[in-house]
């Protein structure tokens, strides 16, 4: 059986000595100060490995079964669900007008991890009911708002996002589920939802489905799409239950992982919803709340990838195999610990330097957004945009990469279900391609976000990095292994946009390097977490930090990022340079 035991300690160390959560001037921050923090992130921590992490094999093994209509989810999953909501950890950044408890987005994510690394399947429950409350509250009418809200808050009603069709998934725009207008200002919503997570369950007594259609009559493509409320039981005046609506799971899918999470095929056969926000605007609707989910998306790459390594761990300091080949480390045994050898280091090293630098980049994010919504802060509000494909598309790719290398580390055991390790790489896979395949985030950062307000956030960013190293390079130990790499490395990155402008007219050049650049630009952002992570362990220490062995961690941690990744940069550079000639080269036909 594998373990987890949440990283509170890291956690801590990100929301204070780095990003200092009780000295920003952001509504809601002056709560936060480390007894608050420590006390929510050790409660949900426990949450996590006490309740939610038994349930991940059994999730994984039972998974969802469909039966005359009824989705059952596994065994265990009802009563861990109602915990989740008696302790009111389903609505923690939600506002207190509709039951929420108003906390900062930043604690909620904190919050979110160990239960993201202890069961993400199961999570994802509660994941997609914060998406449709995101969704009703920034665009919804009051009514919709009072009617629905109160609900999702504390999951009595959970919340399903419908935007992908058999023929239509990144192409929303060839959407075929129609809505056809009532007299009575609802409309009538027909077509058929595929793929949808959480779609029907047992764990709540109704389901929010928020639907994408295109309103007949409207603006052909993308244009014309808009968003719907399309409830599972129509909901009367007194907020009762009322007639079950016209939508139906057909069936669910059969999956490579997160088997305890319901993939459904969503019917709609003329049912009742209720239009959010504007006529036409539903894709617009769905974008402002695209940075958080997809953060939550990044966020569930690196949590997977935090469990494998916690078990990797656990295994290279048990298993016995070779010999240190400087010498024996357990002379009395027939080996040593697989945990002597370089190359098992050098694994694990990878794991643990990109799982916290992850962490920093995710939370930070979440600051951002914070800053964003808190403050008005447009410039927030652009380096966030500008962050969310990296954070997607980078850390889901390197949190797969790293949860196949925890296996790697058990052998053949790694590979055989009983370890439990396969699960990890299975669940963290599907965080590549849903919300967006990551393929699509390069694009969208190359394509879009690099050239948002005129290039304005790229160039703040490349200016954050210039002005913290200029202002620290007087350390002498930070400048050599920390500040020198990562001036180097945002060279690169800068090199690669400039060749993106020059060859502006040439798309495939660009288009080409899109995947490229965003590693580049992920790497870079974990140089500069950790770059500002080993500045803050350093003056822990010379404050006179009692836990001295855990940020000397930090930093040597801290070195071999700098040292061992971040010179991807270069490699990634070299690619881009080519252009799109030799991947452009074949005719279909040869493939
Ligand atoms: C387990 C699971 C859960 C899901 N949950 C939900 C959910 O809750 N709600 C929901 O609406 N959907 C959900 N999805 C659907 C998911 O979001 C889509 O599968 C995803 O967006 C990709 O769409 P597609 O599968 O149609 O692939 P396609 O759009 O056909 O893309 C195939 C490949 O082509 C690439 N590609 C596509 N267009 C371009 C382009 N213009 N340029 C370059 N490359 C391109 C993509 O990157 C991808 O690699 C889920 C899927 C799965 C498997």
């Amino acid at each position: 059986m594998p373990i987890y035991n949440a990283p509170t300690k890291d956690i801590q160390f990100v929301l204070h000595d780095l990003l200092k959560v009780s000295e920003q001037n952001i509504p809601g921050f002056e709560d936060l100060d480390r007894d608050f923090t420590s006390a929510v992130v050790e409660e949900a921590g426990k949450v996590a490995s006490e309740v939610l992490h038994p349930l991940n094999v059994v999730g994984d093994t039972e998974g969802c079964v469909m039966e005359n209509g009824v989705v059952r989810t596994p065994t265990g999953f009802k009563d861990a669900f109602q915990q989740m909501k008696d302790g009111g950890w389903t609505a923690m950044d939600c506002d207190p007008e509709y039951g929420g408890q108003g906390l900062p987005y930043v604690m909620h994510t904190a919050a979110q991890e160990p239960f993201v690394s202890a069961n993400m399947a199961f999570n994802m429950y509660q994941g997609l009911t914060h998406g449709a409350y995101s969704a009703i509250y920034a665009h919804g009418s009051d009514e919709q708002k009072q009617t629905y809200l109160p609900k999702l808050t504390t999951c009595e009603w959970t919340g399903t996002m419908n935007l992908t069709e058999p023929h239509c998934g990144t192409d929303l725009g060839l959407m075929r589920t129609k809505a056809v207008p009532n007299d009575d200002g609802s409309y009538k919503i027909s077509g058929q939802k595929i793929f949808i997570s959480a779609g029907e369950h047992d764990m709540a007594d109704n389901i929010i489905h928020l639907v994408l259609a295109k309103i007949q009559g409207g603006p052909e493509g993308i244009k014309g799409v808009s968003l719907f409320i399309v409830p599972k039981f129509l909901v009367n005046d007194d907020g009762s239950l009322g007639a079950r609506n016209g939508v139906a799971c057909g069936k669910i899918e059969e999956k490579m992982g997160i088997h305890g999470n319901s993939t459904c095929v969503m019917n709609y056969d003329e049912a009742t919803g209720f239009l959010v926000g504007e006529e036409h605007k539903g894709m617009r609707a769905m974008f402002t709340m695209m940075n958080e989910a997809r953060l939550g998306v990044g966020l569930q790459g690196y949590a997977q990838a935090e469990s494998a390594y916690q078990n990797a761990v656990a295994y290279a300091n048990d298993r016995l195999q070779g010999r240190d080949v400087t010498g024996a480390k357990n002379p009395d045994g027939p080996a040593d610990p697989l945990i002597v050898h370089p190359d098992i280091r050098r694994n694990l090293m990878d794991q643990k330097s990109f799982v916290e630098g992850a962490r920093a980049f995710t939370y930070w994010g979440a600051y951002l957004i914070d800053r964003a919504h808190k403050n008005q802060d447009a410039d927030a509000d652009g380096l966030i945009s500008l962050m969310t494909p990296v954070i997607k598309g980078f850390l889901t790719d390197k949190g797969f990469e790293y949860a196949t290398a925890a296996q790697q580390v058990y052998g053949g055991h790694g590979y055989i279900e009983e370890w439990g390790m396969s699960q990890y790489a299975r669940d963290a896979r599907i965080a590549m391609i849903y919300e967006g395949a990551n393929g699509v985030q390069a694009l969208d950062l190359v394509g879009r976000k690099l050239a948002l307000d005129g290039g304005k956030h790229v160039m703040a960013f490349f200016e954050m990095i210039k002005t913290f190293i200029k202002e620290n390079e007087g350390n002498e130990a930070l400048n050599k292994d920390f500040l020198n790499p990562l001036k180097a490395a945002s060279k690169d990155l800068q090199a690669a946009g400039m060749y993106f402008m020059q060859n502006a007219t040439k798309p495939n050049n660009a288009l080409s390097g899109s995947y490229d650049f965003m590693h580049m630009m992920g790497h870079v952002c974990l140089g500069l977490m950790w770059a500002r992570m080993a500045k803050a362990a350093m003056e822990a220490l010379e404050n006179g930090a009692s836990d001295t062995a855990f940020y000397e961690t930090k930093i040597a941690t801290g070195r071999y990022y700098m040292a061992r990744q971040l010179p991807a940069t270069a490699m990634h550079l070299a690619r881009i340079n080519t252009g799109g000639d030799t991947v452009m080269a074949l005719e279909a036909a040869n493939f």
